[in-house]
């Protein structure tokens, strides 16, 4: 994006933006960056969602963490839509793009947009609180980080893709269509591999071989 804002010919990006990334020092300065380019902004994975179900079947703690998300529903809001509104209130994002696959989850989108009131302070800093409790089940997709400190050719991003679509999105279709048009013998690498290297590099501290081969495991 920062590069991007220097050409003088990009008119919109659509980018990975969401509750985790916006707080971070290099996406507010590229945002800012695109923004005084006249860059028009359209915000994708608002959700980040956490690979709650599948991280709690590997044994990690979670309790604590979606303990934070009850919390919205005393506000009013579910925490999906304040997902969606601490997005929509960076004047710099012109527009989200949303899987909505179902009627329930275009109701509540529309909701959340006709909704004005605003978050409140606490309601930011408890996003920002679950973004930090939550990290180890989110992979932010930098693949170039985890895949080149690995001995094998495993692509990790992908594989954690799989299992975000099957546990976070609940679409099991979704993940076996991507897992399968995986090459084979990536896939067989995965049970081979050293992750101790890629474990260590990852900003999300992702406990990369643990996952994966679950994931393997799962989608045959
Ligand atoms: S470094 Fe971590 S967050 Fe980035 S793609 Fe690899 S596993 Fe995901």
């Amino acid at each position: 994006m920062l590069a991007a804002s220097k050409l003088g010919w990009i008119d919109g990006i659509m980018m990975s933006y969401n509750y985790r990334l916006m707080v971070k020092d290099e996406m507010k300065r590229a945002v800012e960056a695109c923004a005084t380019a006249g860059i028009g902004l359209t915000a994708m994975k608002t959700q980040a969602a956490f690979l709650a179900n599948f991280w709690a079947s590997i044994g990690a703690e979670t309790d604590d963490a979606l303990g934070i998300t009850e919390n919205f529903l005393k506000k009013g809001y579910t925490a999906e839509q304040a997902k969606l509104k601490v997005v929509w209130e960076n004047p710099h994002i012109a527009s989200i793009c949303s899987a909505m696959p179902n009627m329930t989850i275009l109701q509540a989108n529309i909701d959340a947009a006709l909704n004005q009131q605003r978050l409140s302070e606490t309601d930011r800093k408890r996003l920002e609180q679950y973004a930090r409790e939550t990290a180890p089940g989110y992979c932010a997709g930098y693949a170039q980080i985890c895949e080149s400190a690995v001995d094998l050719e495993v692509p990790i991003s992908d594989i954690l893709r799989c299992s975000m679509y099957a546990h976070g999105y609940g679409s099991r279709d979704m993940a076996l269509s991507l897992f399968n048009s995986l090459p084979a013998g990536a896939k067989e690498n995965v049970f081979q591999a050293d992750y101790s290297r890629a474990e260590k590099s990852c900003p999300q501290k992702i406990q990369i071989g643990r996952v994966l081969k679950r994931a393997r495991e799962d989608f045959g």
